[in-house]
């Protein structure tokens, strides 16, 4: 795509990089058929084509963010399914960061557009606080019919209908391999899936035990997925996120790490991306690039040091996989969580049309509820076709947002993360999630 940036402007390094990934674009369409957003709306303006030339005429005129823009930006799940697709390899991803960056800094939301967004960056980040919201939301998840707008309907469907108990490893520390330990991992402790389901930290925490691993739970907070995902600056939590994780290593004066295990794929494509993200601070640049490179989704990890025998009673239980568009998309990830789960001895599956996003994608399900709505009906229908007993995935937003599509559709398989089934495969406890098919 040809590109009518000054020099002057191509002095300035956010305009220089949006310059070099627009002009990769050949705008041949291909990346429209597997959007979802273009899939279900149809307007060339909601496909990554039509995003990518209203930022393109944005950045050159260097024109605030329009309502039109804002609209056309806000409706993009960042999916990541157009950078699967797109054959001239168009860094999607960091265009769109540019262009919200941009909305931020230019474009004045509606009042409630502004306290929406503040209130979830307020709350989701930080697990405590969002604890607590989720325990008042839970008083209030009977009423949610009579909630006055859809997106405060949608912030109450997503609270479970039974609260989570506490899990007593839901703490910072070292904890021990089962055995001889022959690896040492730190491990993300994360923010929203913590308040949501402590119990995927447990599970993980055991597999990874139960494999030879001692593993660091470090006393840090959000990594800052939830932010960036929104436009705002995440770059302080991004900073923290590196010093905790670079002062295990042997470089930053640690014992050594062998891997950062996560087990949230949002939050991994982000933390993967540390060094993009922190590539211009002098201080942080270097020690990001080595932090993300020791980023593994926890699948990613067990399929490097290998799955011990499972129970066999596994065997035969119709598991389907469901791949979060930051685990496929995202990070690229696409084998090890299904290889791990038929070398458990599982039945798996994989819904048609497993490209296209479930509605979940970070806030968007709250902020875009009735997208996201249609979005999800697909989805559930789409895994219902494959008669599941069990469905498995690596992303708390696609749990909590398929968990709350199945609910009242007669379809029962219950939805629980690949590392809760996983750890009961190999040797754990049964997830609560999983009485009655057990
Ligand atoms: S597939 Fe890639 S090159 Fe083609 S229009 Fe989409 S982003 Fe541009
Ligand atoms: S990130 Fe997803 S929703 Fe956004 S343009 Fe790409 S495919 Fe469409």
């Amino acid at each position: 795509m040809q590109t009518h940036f000054s020099p002057e402007q191509l002095t300035d390094e956010r305009l220089a990089t949006a310059d070099a990934i627009l002009r990769t674009c050949v705008h041949c369409g291909m990346c429209t058929s597997t959007c979802p957003t273009y899939v279900t709306l149809g307007d060339e303006l909601d496909s990554p084509r039509g995003r990518i030339y209203l930022m393109k005429d944005m950045f050159e005129n260097e024109r605030p963010a329009t309502k039109e823009v804002v609209q056309h930006l806000d409706r993009c799940l960042s999916c990541l399914s157009c950078m699967t697709t797109c054959p001239s390899s168009v860094d999607y991803m960091h265009l769109v960061d540019l262009g919200r960056q941009h909305i931020e800094e230019t474009y004045k939301r509606p009042l409630v557009d502004r306290w929406t967004r503040k209130l979830l960056a307020a709350l989701i980040p930080y697990h405590r606080r969002f604890g607590l919201a989720m325990k008042l939301g839970w008083l209030a998840r009977p009423f949610r019919a009579l909630a006055p707008t859809a997106r405060m309907r949608a912030m109450l469907e997503l609270v479970p209908q039974h609260l989570p108990q506490h899990e007593p490893t839901d703490r910072p520390g070292v904890y021990e391999a089962e055995a001889e330990a022959q690896y040492r991992v730190a491990m993300l402790p994360g923010c929203a899936q913590r308040a949501l389901a402590p119990s995927i930290n447990a599970a993980t925490l055991r597999v990874l035990q139960r494999h030879g691993c001692q593993v660091t739970y470090p006393d840090v907070g959000c990594c800052g997925s939830l932010r960036h995902h929104m436009g705002q600056d995440a770059l302080d939590e991004a900073r923290a996120m590196v010093d905790a994780i670079w002062a295990m290593t042997s470089a930053g004066g640690g014992a050594g790490l062998d891997a950062f295990v996560i087990n949230a794929s949002g939050c991994g494509t982000t933390v993967k991306d540390y060094g993009h993200m922190l590539a211009d601070d002098p201080d942080y640049a270097d020690k990001a690039a080595a932090v993300a490179d020791l980023a593994k989704d926890v699948t990613e990890w067990l399929e490097t040091i290998g799955l011990r025998a499972a129970r066999p009673d596994a065997a035969g239980l119709r598991v389907t996989y469901h791949s979060a568009c930051s685990m496929q998309h995202g990070q690229q990830i696409k084998t090890p969580p299904i290889t791990l789960l038929k070398r458990a001895g599982f039945t798996v599956s994989q819904p048609r049309d497993g490209h296209l996003c479930c509605g979940s994608a970070g806030t968007y399900n709250i902020l875009q509820p009735e997208i996201a709505d249609r979005l999800l009906a697909r989805k559930v229908e789409t895994l219902a076709e494959t008669v599941p007993q069990i469905i498995v995935a690596g992303n708390i937003g696609c749990i909590s947002q398929i968990g709350r599509g199945l609910s009242g559709t007669g379809n029962n398989a219950p939805i629980i993360h690949t590392a809760e089934l996983l750890d009961w495969a190999t040797g754990g406890p049964a997830p609560a999630a999983l009485e009655g098919v057990l």
